[in-house]
Order: C-alpha cells, then sequence, then structure tokens
C-alpha cells in the first residue's frame, strides 16, 4: 500500500517509516501541514497516518497557530475525499479522541503506541474501507493473510 505519514518528530517519523517500509508499504513522509496539503492535492495514498500537533512549514519550529491534523483532516473530508485516516498523537484524552474521530477520523491511536497494534489497525482499517471483514483474502484457491503475509494455495 502506498502511505502518507504525517509526523514533525525526526526520531518517531524515521522509526515509522523504516517499520511501514519493512512490512512492504510505500512511505511518503511529510512533517509540517503545508506539505502534507501538497501531498494530498496531488497524490492519492491508500491511507494517512496523523499526527496533530504539527508546524505549518518544516522551517517554523512553533506549532501552526489554530491549524493542526484536525484541520488538515477537516479539510481532507470537505472534499470528500474518502481516504482512511489513522490519527496518531500524543493527545489522549476522551473529548480529544471524540474530536478526531468527530471529523472524520476512521481510528485514533494515542502515542506511545505498540508497533504491531498500529500494524493491525493499519489492516483493519483498510479492510473496512475495501467492504471486506474477512481478514483472509482468498480468490481462485490462493488465500493471503495480510496478518502474516502468508500465501498459500488450496
Ligand atoms: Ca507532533
Amino acid at each position: 500500500m502506498r502511505l502518507l505519514l504525517v509526523e514533525d518528530d525526526r526520531m518517531i517519523g524515521s522509526g515509522l517509516r523504516a517499520v511501514l517500509q519493512s512490512e512492504g508499504h510505500a512511505v511518503d513522509w511529510v512533517r509540517d501541514i503545508r506539505s502534507a496539503r501538497a501531498a494530498l492535492a496531488s497524490e492519492s495514498f491508500d491511507l494517512v497516518l496523523l499526527d496533530l500537533g504539527l508546524p505549518e512549514a518544516a522551517d517554523s519550529v512553533q506549532a501552526a497557530p489554530g491549524a493542526d491534523g484536525i484541520t488538515l483532516l477537516r479539510e481532507l473530508r470537505g472534499r470528500r475525499n474518502p481516504t482512511p485516516v489513522i490519527v496518531i498523537t500524543a493527545r489522549d484524552a476522551p473529548e480529544a479522541r471524540i474530536l478526531g474521530l468527530d471529523s472524520g477520523a476512521d481510528d485514533y491511536l494515542p502515542k506511545p503506541f505498540d508497533l504491531a497494534e498500529l500494524s493491525a489497525r493499519i489492516r483493519a482499517v483498510t479492510r473496512r474501507h475495501g467492504g471486506h471483514a474477512q481478514p483472509v483474502l482468498c480468490h481462485c484457491g490462493v488465500r493471503l493473510d495480510p496478518a502474516t503475509r502468508q500465501v498459500t494455495l488450496d
């Protein structure tokens, strides 16, 4: 899958990118609101991993005044873009989770999180988005389990 990772923290971003790439995903990593807007306007992604506290531009130190990941999410949904979004953030209060989900997120994962859980949530969200609840994909006797990446032939 092609993923857009929106995360301004270098350590978290590079770690997440490495893990997701090792699982076979193509990862575009952007670190500020301006770059995320540009990527979402010009490219299409299978899923977006979205941090909430983000600078307006990579060279600005402070968080964007008034604009954050929620702003991006609302803009995306306002354009009727249905790309699945998982919010990854340190904001873990129930009110923050509710705001994220009600703004159009498909899932909400507070930091710090377990990487295996993130992978499972990515699989679950893309499964729902694709309209199939079955975790194992079957076609013409070939079975693919995305969790284990095992392919078997009946
Ligand atoms: Ca952040």
